[in-house]
This record gives structure tokens, C-alpha cells and sequence, in this order.
């Protein structure tokens, strides 16, 4: 039954966070905004106000940023004229801010900004962690004018009318959360609160992605459940006993808060009554004895079910108690009592295990751990010095969530210390999004920057494609002498050579009425000859041909040969390629500066491969448009965000400078990644882009795809996230000696992080492996600097799109396009936005 009730409970949960039935859900979930735990860094001074039963309490603390370990607080407590809690709101929150006053003027404070939290232990719709509207009252609290308004902006009203215009109300909380945050002190974070006293409530730090009814999409977030209302909508009816039944009718709220009349000391004594009453109606306790007090609600306090539980001296407890009645026990109806009394306070304690246990098992799931472990801060007289109450409560909670492990930590000092913490944590957090912002704004382009990208990007096409000026420009439209696309009726078998990037490819390529068919296989170049001499390099190309043509029995054939050679080029024909400069990583002497066809023919003749007909040289962005052409023929412009980035579009034929002839189009490859080269993006590179640019081969090269392509946006990151920990806004500022070698940081890793939902357990999976130990918080932070960094490679990208479709459309004096970019790269294929 209990883990029905832990199911229903789990339900209740999730129909109270999600923004469509939340405002039918009886378990309310409500948002808090206090979105951390202490981290013992905090410090400062700070003033707490609790508004308690019958007192109002202010509190100083002074944090010394030492893991919380020697706290100064001093604090004072007003009692509260009777007449306050039904009066005026006003007058309420007058009295409130006087209490300040006085507490403030008796220890001589400093005149400096005092940030004040506030324990105002009702049900309030939080905006934000400032902003709170009071639901309703209870507790017997009813003041006029209240419900519905900003409790903060009451306060702090309040407080300026006594000219404390330096105490400034920060956050506001019920006494559920700082319970939470009190017991967070130990430098191990509290994660969940239970509160069970006259109510009962809990919270828990939920991950705020499913609180949908905050703003707030990443990190955590404590949610105050509301869980007192639980089988309000009749979901416990089948566990309510008659008893419980007779409480819920003689109570002031009959039909509402039914799990809080279940668990909670204002009625446990009641329930216990009422089956005392039952028996002795049957006649199975106090024979003979005159039972009409049994009738007068309230005669049997929570203190002496208590202590009637008490093994040892219970039994005699329960005379006394029975006795002061004027019940006459056998020893018989005594140790009954007993047991009654030990049952409801068993079942008590085992519900509120479920719910427990409902909380624990909804943030392993939704945190994505096999095994959660946590702290769970209980504050509740039942708990207290009553052993028997806590131990079912562990035992119970063990047995329903046994994938989570909780520590029931007993809050012993209140909650106004937990106020500081929330406050002091509010503060400490809006200090640090200061300064993530302050090193991530770089990073952030604006629409204006983005526009003025295009311009340039533009201007720098123009001065690329005119025959003098193609000096000065950084982009350098190379001609292609592709001068069409397909039309899809192309036919034949060739032979295919692809080199440019991570891998090496030959290919087999038949196209035919039925279709293309392809043959391939990868050949991987290691570096040390990629970076060797031009020889070496185009010997191994011709090795790895022979093997080819061996293994698919073509070594009789001679078949037209094209050639993907993805670097820079001159090209002088279509079958005549002068490398420009090497790119992504490569290096091989002797290459610069000559005809790669060459180079090539050269390395067949030294390996005696006589079969070889090149009748192409293309660069891959024309390979991409080209093929995918040969499906849409509005295909014109290919783009490659793999390794490095380029594009390439058909342009008019009496733009290209470079190239006799007026009519038609011709492909243009941009070799848009050295666009900025000459300088004119240097206001968009942030300190970590040349970071990133001094540690490679290409210094001062390539600047544009530095900032955009596979090769370099995990090194992006990396000299991110090293600034951050240097700044301890990372990893708690602790040293990560894995995270300075280059390379280290993949920009695979970006495409796992940046994946939709959580995925909270590849980050973690990912910074493990880095040996980082990362807090939830890390997560999230780490999340948010790959996202910063894909986003600009994206927007950088479209920005010069934008500027090629915009000049083909002028070109063509078209009111609009409609084109069709080709586009290839693992970064552009596998990252998920
Ligand atoms: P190339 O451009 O060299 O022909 P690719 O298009 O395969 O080769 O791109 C390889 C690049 O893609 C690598 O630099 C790598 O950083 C990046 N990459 C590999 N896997 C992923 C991934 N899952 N998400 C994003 N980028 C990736």
C-alpha cells in the first residue's frame, strides 16, 4: 500500500510541475527560485526576519567565507501582540519592520547595504526569488489586504517607512527551505527538507528544466511541494480510516489538507482519540469507567502520544494521561493505548516515508544516476529526541526509494540560519552570473555585429572576384572551371580520390540510369606524414590507390579520375591545381606553389602506376553542391563544416576577374575560412580565439574558420572553461591539470553536451573522463559555454551565407532566391542545433 502511495505521490508531483494541469494539482510544486545550495564560499553580513507563530525573530549573521564554519549570529525575539495576526496587513508588516528597527538600533550596525531574507512560512507564488505573492493564510494568520500582493514589496515598504533605506529585502522563503538551507552547513549540500509540526510540508531541489511553471531552463531549482493537501482530490480515500474521517468533519477545514491530517502533531492526538472512543463504544477498553470526556476534541496533546510511545515509560505515562481524564485504565487498557498510540504515530511516520521516498526516486530519475545519495534536513517535533519516529521514517524511506541513499540530518536551529544561507547564496550567485556573464559577453554577437559580418563578408567577395584587387582580399574566390551543375541524367564509372580532411578516401563511383553506386574505403594519414615532405605524402596517395584498385580487380582498367582535394588552390584549368597554401592541420613540404595533378602523376611514375587519368581537380564544398545538385538543381551553393569551413556558389561569369569569358556562370571557391585574415574581423576574436590561434600550425591564418569549425571549437571551449576555473567560478576554482592539454576538449564533446534535454550524465560522463569532479552547477555552467561557442560558430556561418544567397539574388536582379545550399561536415551533421 505504501508504494501505492508513493506512486500517487510521484503522479501528484509531476501534475503539479507541469505547466498544463498545475492549476488543478492539489500538490502544488511550487517554484521558489533559490536555485543553489551553500558552497561555504558565501560571506558578508547579513539580517534575517522570521515571522513565527506568535513572535516575530530578526537575526545579524556574519559569514566568513570559510565553509561556514564559525558563523557570528546574534539575534532577538519580539513577541507579537495578539490582535496583529487578524488585524491590518499593514499593521502586520509595520510591527515586522519596527522589530528591525529596534533590533538594528540596539547593536549600532553599519549604515552599508544590509541584504535582508525573510522566513515568511506560507504558500506563495514566487516570480522570482524577490517576488512572492501570498497565496492565503493559515496558521490563524488573516490579515486584510495581503492575499494576492507582493509580500517583498510589503516588507520593504514597511522597512523604508522607518528610514532603513539601506536594508534591502533579497529573498524570500518559507520555513520549509530554510530548514533545507539550515542543514546545509556542514559543507555537504542538503538537497531535500521535510517539515512536519502543526503542518507539514517538504522541498527539494528539483532540476528546473520540470518546474514549468518558472522561466528558469537550467540548473536546479527548490520546489516547496505542498504536499499537506495531497488526497484533497480523493486519492487517499481508500486509506483514510473512520477516524481520520470523524477529524477531517470536527476540523475547521474538513475535505482539505488530507495528508496533513495524517502525519501532522495538531492531529495525531485527535486520531488517537477518536479510536479510543470506537473501542470503548465496543466495549474492548475502559470497562466501567464514565468515557464522555473522550468526546472533547483536543483533550489528548500530540506531547503525550509522545511520550506514551516511549518504551520504557510509556505504560506509566499512559496511566497518568488516562487518569487526568478521569479514566479509570487496567493495566490492560493502558498498554492498549498504547499500542493505538504507537500506530498512529507508525503510520505517520511511514506516509511521510512515501512521500519521502516519491521526492528521492523523482530527482534520481530525473538527475539521470543510478544510486542518488543526499542529505535530508527533517524538522519536526515528532523527530526530535523521539528515536521511534526516525527510525521508521529511514527505515520505510530505505525500503520504498532503495536506489537513493538519505542521511536525515534533525535541524536544530531553526530556520532563520537557513535564511541567511539562502540570502547569502542569492547574493553569492548573483555575483558569479556577473562575472560568466562578463566572460561569455565576447562571445555574444548581436544582430548588429552579425549584420556587419555579412558586409564584410560581402565587401571581401567583391574585392576577391575583381582581377586587381584580389590581392588585398582575405577571401579568395578562386575560379573552379565548373561551369554547371547537373541535370541528373549524368552516367559512367569513375574512380574518386578525396583529401582534405580527417580521413583519406578512394572511391568507386557508377552512375547509371538505376542510380549511384559506391565503393569506398578510408586510408588514415598519419600525421607525421601529412606534415612530412610533398614526396612522401603523394607516395603513400598512390599506395593506397594500388591497394584500392587491387582489392576491387581494376588494376586492368583505366577509369576517369576526380580528384576532391579540399585546400586551397589556384586552378589554372579543370585538371590543374596549383596549392595555395596548406590548411586544417596540414604541412608536407615541397607543395606549395605546384600543380597537385603533378605532384601526383610524379608520385605514379616513381611507383610505376602507369593507369592514372586525372580529368578533375575539385575542391570538396564543389564536390558537395555537385552532388547534391545531381538531386535538386537548385542546388548551387555548397557549404563544409567539418574540420574547416568554406563554401562556394555559382557566380556570373563576368564577375570572375580572374577568368576570360563574359557568358554563363562559373563555381566559385571562396575559401571563406581565411576570411578576416587581413584583419577585419579582429573586434569580433575574443582573448580565447587567439589563444587558440597562437597554438597552431596556421598562425594568424584561416582566422574565420578558427572561429567556427570542428578543428578548433573544442579548444574554444577549453581555454573557456580554464578561465572560469582560474576565476573559481568553475569546479570551485580547483586546478585541472587534465584540462591544459591541447586538444583534450573535443568539439564532439559539444554535440553530446548541447544534445536536447538534460543529458546531465554525458556531461558528467565527459568531464570524468577529464578527471573533473563537476557539481550539478558545473554541469550546467560548462553546458552554457558550449552552447556560447556553437551558437557564434552558427551565427558566424549564417552571417556569410547571407552574404553569398544576397549576392547571387542581386546578380540575377531577382526580388528573391530560392536556392539550394549543399551542405557536408561532421560538425554540421552531427551537432544537434
Ligand atoms: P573533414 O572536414 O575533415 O572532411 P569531417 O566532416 O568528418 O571531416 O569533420 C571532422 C570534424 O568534425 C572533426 O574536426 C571533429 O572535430 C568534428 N566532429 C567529429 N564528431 C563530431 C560530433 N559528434 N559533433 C561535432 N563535431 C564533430
Amino acid at each position: 500500500m505504501l508504494q501505492v502511495v508513493k506512486g500517487r505521490m510521484l503522479q501528484a508531483m509531476h501534475k503539479g510541475l507541469s505547466r498544463q494541469t498545475h492549476a488543478q494539482a492539489n500538490v502544488r510544486m511550487l517554484p521558489t527560485y533559490i536555485c543553489s545550495t551553500p558552497d561555504g564560499t558565501e560571506k558578508g553580513d547579513l539580517l534575517v526576519v522570521e515571522l513565527c507563530q506568535s513572535h516575530v525573530r530578526t537575526m545579524w549573521v556574519t559569514l566568513l567565507g570559510d565553509g561556514n564554519q564559525s558563523p557570528q549570529v546574534m539575534y532577538k525575539i519580539f513577541s507579537m501582540p495578539g490582535d496583529i495576526m487578524q488585524g491590518k496587513g499593514e499593521a502586520l508588516f509595520d510591527f515586522i519592520a519596527q522589530c528591525v528597527r529596534q533590533f538594528l538600533a540596539g547593536i549600532s550596525s553599519p549604515q552599508h547595504r544590509l541584504p535582508l531574507g525573510f522566513v515568511f512560512p506560507f504558500s506563495c507564488r514566487h516570480t522570482r526569488l524577490d517576488k512572492a505573492e501570498l497565496i492565503s493564510w493559515s496558521k490563524g494568520f488573516s490579515c486584510s489586504d495581503v492575499e494576492g500582493k507582493d509580500i517583498v514589496q510589503l516588507l520593504q515598504s514597511a522597512i523604508n517607512k522607518q528610514e532603513l533605506y539601506h536594508v534591502d529585502v533579497v529573498a524570500l522563503m518559507n520555513d520549509t527551505v530554510g530548514t533545507m538551507m539550515t542543514c546545509s552547513m556542514a559543507g555537504k549540500p542538503c538537497e531535500v527538507a521535510l517539515v512536519v509540526g502543526t503542518g507539514t510540508n517538504s522541498c527539494f531541489m528539483a532540476m528546473a528544466q520540470q518546474v514549468e511553471m518558472a522561466e528558469e531552463t537550467s540548473g536546479q531549482m527548490c520546489v516547496s511541494t505542498e504536499w499537506g493537501c495531497f488526497g484533497d482530490d480523493g486519492t487517499l480515500s481508500d486509506i483514510l480510516t473512520p477516524y481520520d474521517q470523524c477529524v477531517d468533519e470536527e476540523s475547521s477545514n474538513p475535505g482539505e489538507k488530507r495528508f496533513e491530517k495524517l502525519v501532522s502533531s495538531l492531529y495525531l492526538g485527535e486520531i488517537v482519540r477518536h479510536v479510543l472512543t470506537a473501542l470503548a463504544a465496543e466495549k474492548a477498553l475502559f470497562i466501567g469507567s464514565n468515557v464522555a470526556v473522550l468526546r472533547t476534541k483536543g483533550v489528548l496533546k500530540i506531547q503525550q502520544v509522545l511520550e506514551i510511545i516511549d518504551n520504557e515509560e510509556g505504560m506509566a505515562e499512559a496511566r497518568r494521561a488516562l487518569e487526568a481524564l478521569g479514566l479509570r485504565p487496567s493495566e490492560r487498557d493502558c498498554c492498549r493505548v498504547q499500542q493505538i498510540c504507537q500506530a498512529v504515530v507508525s503510520r505517520a511516520a511511514t506516509l511521510c516515508a512515501a512521500g519521502l521516498a516519491a521526492i528521492l526516486s523523482h530527482m534520481c530519475q530525473s538527475q539521470e544516476l543510478k544510486r542518488l545519495v543526499v542529505n535530508v534536513g527533517v524538522d519536526s517535533e515528532l523527530y526530535r529526541g523521539h528515536t521511534r519516529f526516525g527510525e521508521i521514517l529511514q527505515s520505510v524511506t530505505e525500503l520504498l526509494a532503495p536506489e537513493c541513499m538519505a542521511t536525515l540530518l534533525p535541524s536544530i536551529d531553526g530556520t532563520g540560519w537557513g535564511a541567511a544561507m539562502v540570502t547569502a547564496v542569492a547574493l553569492r550567485l548573483a555575483a558569479q552570473r556577473h562575472e560568466v556573464d562578463q566572460v561569455l559577453a565576447p562571445l555574444r554577437l548581436s544582430r548588429a555585429d552579425l549584420q556587419r559580418v555579412q558586409a564584410l563578408m560581402r565587401q571581401e567577395m567583391e574585392l576577391g572576384l575583381g582581377w586587381e584587387s584580389n590581392a588585398n582580399a582575405s577571401v579568395r574566390m578562386l575560379p573552379t572551371y565548373v561551369c554547371g551543375t547537373p541535370n541528373g541524367t549524368e552516367q559512367g564509372e569513375f574512380l574518386v580520390l578525396d583529401l582534405g580532411g580527417t580521413n583519406f578516401r578512394v572511391l568507386l563511383v557508377r552512375m547509371a540510369k538505376d542510380g549511384v553506386h559506391m565503393a569506398s574505403k578510408i586510408y588514415v594519414i598519419p600525421t607525421t606524414i601529412t606534415q612530412g615532405t610533398g614526396e612522401v605524402l603523394f607516395d603513400h596517395i598512390i599506395e593506397c590507390i594500388m591497394d584500392f584498385q587491387l582489392k576491387h580487380n581494376l588494376t586492368e582498367q583505366v577509369l576517369p579520375l576526380g580528384f576532391t582535394f579540399s585546400f586551397p588552390c589556384q586552378q589554372l584549368g579543370l585538371d590543374k591545381a596549383v596549392l595555395l597554401s596548406w590548411t586544417k592541420g596540414f604541412s608536407a613540404s615541397g607543395c606549395v606553389g605546384q600543380d597537385v595533378v603533378q605532384l601526383l602523376q610524379e608520385a605514379a611514375q616513381r611507383k610505376q602506376h602507369l593507369g592514372l587519368k586525372v580529368v578533375a581537380v575539385v575542391n570538396d564544398t564543389v564536390g558537395t553542391m555537385m552532388s547534391c545538385g545531381y538531386d535538386d538543381p537548385k542546388c548551387e551553393i555548397g557549404l563544409i563544416v567539418g574540420t574547416g569551413t568554406n563554401a562556394c556558389y555559382m557566380e556570373e561569369m563576368q564577375n570572375v576577374g580572374a577568368v576570360e569569358g563574359e557568358q554563363g556562370r562559373m563555381c566559385i571557391n571562396m575559401e571563406w575560412g581565411a576570411f578576416g585574415d587581413n584583419g577585419c574581423l579582429d573586434d569580433i576574436f575574443t582573448d580565447f580565439d587567439r589563444l587558440v590561434d597562437e597554438k597552431t600550425i596556421n598562425a594568424g591564418k584561416q582566422r574565420f574558420e578558427k572561429l567556427i569549425s570542428g578543428m578548433y571549437l573544442g579548444e574554444i571551449v577549453r581555454h573557456i572553461l580554464l578561465a572560469l576555473v582560474e576565476k573559481q567560478l568553475l569546479f570551485r576554482g580547483k586546478p585541472c591539470p587534465k584540462l591544459q592539454i591541447k586538444g583534450i576538449f573535443q568539439t564532439k564533446f559539444l554535440s553530446a553536451i548541447e544534445i536536447d534535454g538534460l543529458a546531465l550524465r554525458q556531461v558528467r560522463a565527459i568531464l570524468q573522463d577529464l578527471e573533473l569532479q563537476a557539481s550539478l552547477e558545473d554541469s550546467v555552467l560548462v553546458r552554457e559555454v558550449c552552447q556560447t561557442v556553437s551558437l557564434r560558430a552558427a551565427q558566424l556561418c549564417a552571417a556569410g551565407l547571407a552574404a553569398v544567397v544576397e549576392k547571387m539574388r542581386e546578380n540575377r536582379g531577382l526580388a528573391q532566391l530560392a536556392v539550394t545550399v549543399g551542405v557536408d561536415g561532421t560538425l554540421y551533421k552531427m551537432h544537434p542545433w
